[in-house]
């Protein structure tokens, strides 16, 4: 059966009716790992979303699967060693979507560290994460350097370094996640919302979960529940009544984007601010995204925006570092602020805390896991599957990790040659399909080989204008292969064009819509529900106060 929109009503009818071993609550990274890991060892699993899949932090990160270099200096060894090593795993499984990226880090006078620390710092952070020798760090001279990027203020420089990261698209991570998931049976469904726990005797049994497409609420039952809330792990917490001792810390991170030319850095660059605090800015599509801050957050964790404060604070940074026409609030195309649901760690500001997992174990049963990076997702969905597995299937289920060796999409890529080989066979074959090249690589480090469906299926929308018939080949097939419901899920969790190509939503914007209400049968009503929701949207990402 596909993932489709058409099939969401027999997906609620088995959460309904069916028995699961596990329960998982929310549809983030987090989420989404710990699915498929226990669906590919034969659990059965149940995963419900309060809202769209990746919708709460996992859509608004740098987009890195990065070893986090700064934890170094917070002599977090063990955090950098296992993010560091995944890295190489995850671009394995996803080489389409889980890119290199080389990242200069600029050495400065008067900012940061020195060159010998950060040669020792980084040989040690390519050695714990067991980096390649041909990706390891290169020291650079400050001609280098400029060379490296040219747009860099000379004045103060006085080198650099070069080391391996990789780039990501956060949402489309999760989205494929819950994809594999869903092929190895587990049944993840969005906007299926956790109102209360059943329990029996004194045990957690599953959970009131509420529907709100249809407004039904009925029970699911399960063995055992997993808490992946994100940023709503002590909520959850909280209503199962076992919210004691450490408690989470929000801290919220802005990232922008301006066009390109704005800011026409010729590589990703992470500098150093001089406050103490380090930002990225990193070339992608047509655009450069900037980010981000780091302040603690204790407002309404639905409606997290970018303040002016925020805007004013990362293009000050930027315009301090690089030289060019100094970028305004008027260049910013779009934004997004996310919340790092970190544990609280008394006497300590927000940048200093720990990025380290951490799981909670109630005596009702309920398994709750908070903090940790998109990057160590595997590793975090392993220790929680090996709890539950102890807990309540007594080692049945204890061998075999599988998740190391299933890629992340169907008709997986071997090696990320073969992408680069495909983007160039496919850019060659671009005229006749109308699509500029920047399309055509973003087709491909989204939708990996669909790209050629996709364009292919552009040609039934034939007509129209050729980049909007593009969208509705690429809607076409998010509505029915990644379980879409909205303009606002294709546009910011499907293809993240809200943030980095907002003219393309702007102009097919409305035919998507009118496109979802074909599908759907919608009312006029709700029609003008939905184009005034995508309008938020926008408004939301590029008005600050
Ligand atoms: P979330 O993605 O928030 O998922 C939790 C989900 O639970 C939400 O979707 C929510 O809607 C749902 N939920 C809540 N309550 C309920 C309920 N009652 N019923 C059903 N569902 C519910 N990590 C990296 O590796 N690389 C980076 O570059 C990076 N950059 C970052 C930059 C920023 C600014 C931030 C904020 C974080 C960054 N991180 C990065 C960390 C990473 O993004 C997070 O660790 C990760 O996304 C957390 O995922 P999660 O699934 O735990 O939480």
């Amino acid at each position: 059966m596909d993932y489709s929109l058409l099939n969401r009503p027999k997906f609620i009818h088995r959460l309904r009716n069916e028995q699961f071993d596990l329960l998982i609550i929310g549809g983030g990274i987090t989420g989404a790992g710990i699915a498929l890991d226990a669906a590919s060892r034969g659990l059965k699993v149940a995963l419900v979303e309060k809202s769209d899949f990746a919708s709460g932090t996992s859509s608004k990160s740098t987009k890195l699967i990065h070893g986090g270099l700064r934890y170094l200096k917070q002599l977090e060894f063990g955090l950098v060693r296992e993010v560091g090593s995944e890295r190489a795993v995850v671009h394995r499984l996803a080489p389409h979507l889980v890119l290199p990226e080389k990242m200069l880090l600029p050495l400065y006078e008067s900012r940061g560290f020195g060159s010998t620390l950060t040669s020792v710092g980084l040989m040690l952070y390519d050695w714990l994460a067991g980096v390649k020798p041909e990706d390891r760090r290169k020291m650079l001279t400050k001609k280098q350097t400029l060379r490296a990027e040219p747009l860099l203020r000379d004045a103060e420089i006085k080198g650099g370094a070069l080391y391996a990261e990789y780039r990501t698209d956060d949402a489309r991570l999760t989205i494929e996640l819950m994809k594999t998931a869903f092929r190895h049976g587990a049944v993840p469904v969005n906007y299926c919302e956790v109102m209360e726990f059943l329990y029996e005797g004194q045990r957690v049994s599953g959970a009131e979960i509420k529907d709100h497409l249809s407004g039904e609420t009925f029970p699911l039952k399960a063995v055992a529940t997993v808490n992946a809330a994100g940023p709503w792990v002590d909520e959850l917490r909280e209503l199962n009544r076992s919210r004691q001792g450490k408690s989470l810390h929000l801290t919220k991170g802005v990232h922008v984007t301006v066009r390109w030319e704005r800011l026409p850095v010729k590589q990703a660059v992470y500098f150093d601010v001089g406050d103490g605090r380090m930002i990225f800015a990193i070339p992608r599509g047509g655009c450069t995204y900037i980010g981000t801050t780091d302040t603690t957050y204790t407002g309404d964790k639905n409606d997290v925006r970018a303040t002016r404060e925020d805007v004013d604070y990362l293009l000050n940074a930027v315009n301090h570092t690089f030289r060019h026409v100094p970028l305004e609030v008027r260049d910013v195309e779009s934004s997004w602020a996310g919340l790092r649901p970190l544990i609280h760690e008394e006497g300590k500001s927000a940048s200093e805390l720990s990025r380290k997992d951490e799981i909670f174990r109630s005596s009702s049963g309920l398994i709750s896991i908070a903090g940790g990076k998109l990057t160590g997702y595997r590793k975090m969905a392993e220790r929680v599957i090996k709890l539950v597995i102890e807990e309540w299937f007594q080692h049945r289920f204890l061998e075999g990790v599988k998740t190391n060796d299933i890629p992340l999409t169907v008709e997986a890529f071997s090696s990320y040659d073969e992408v680069e080989n495909y983007v160039n066979a496919l850019l060659f074959e671009a005229r006749g399909y109308g699509a500029d090249a920047q399309h055509i690589r973003y087709l491909v480090h989204a939708f990996g080989k669909q790209a050629i469906p996709l364009l292919q299926g552009a040609k039934q929308f034939a007509g129209g204008d050729i980049a909007e018939s593009l969208v509705l080949s690429e809607l076409n097939y998010c509505i029915e292969h990644e379980l879409t419901t909205s303009a606002e899920d294709f546009f910011i969790r499907r293809t993240g064009m809200l943030y980095f190509d907002p003219m393309r939503l702007i102009a097919a914007g409305d035919a998507v819509t009118a496109h979802f209400g074909k599908v759907l049968g919608w009312s006029e009503d709700k029609l003008n529900v939905e184009r005034h929701r995508l309008k938020d949207s926008v408004i939301l990402s590029t008005q600050f106060e």
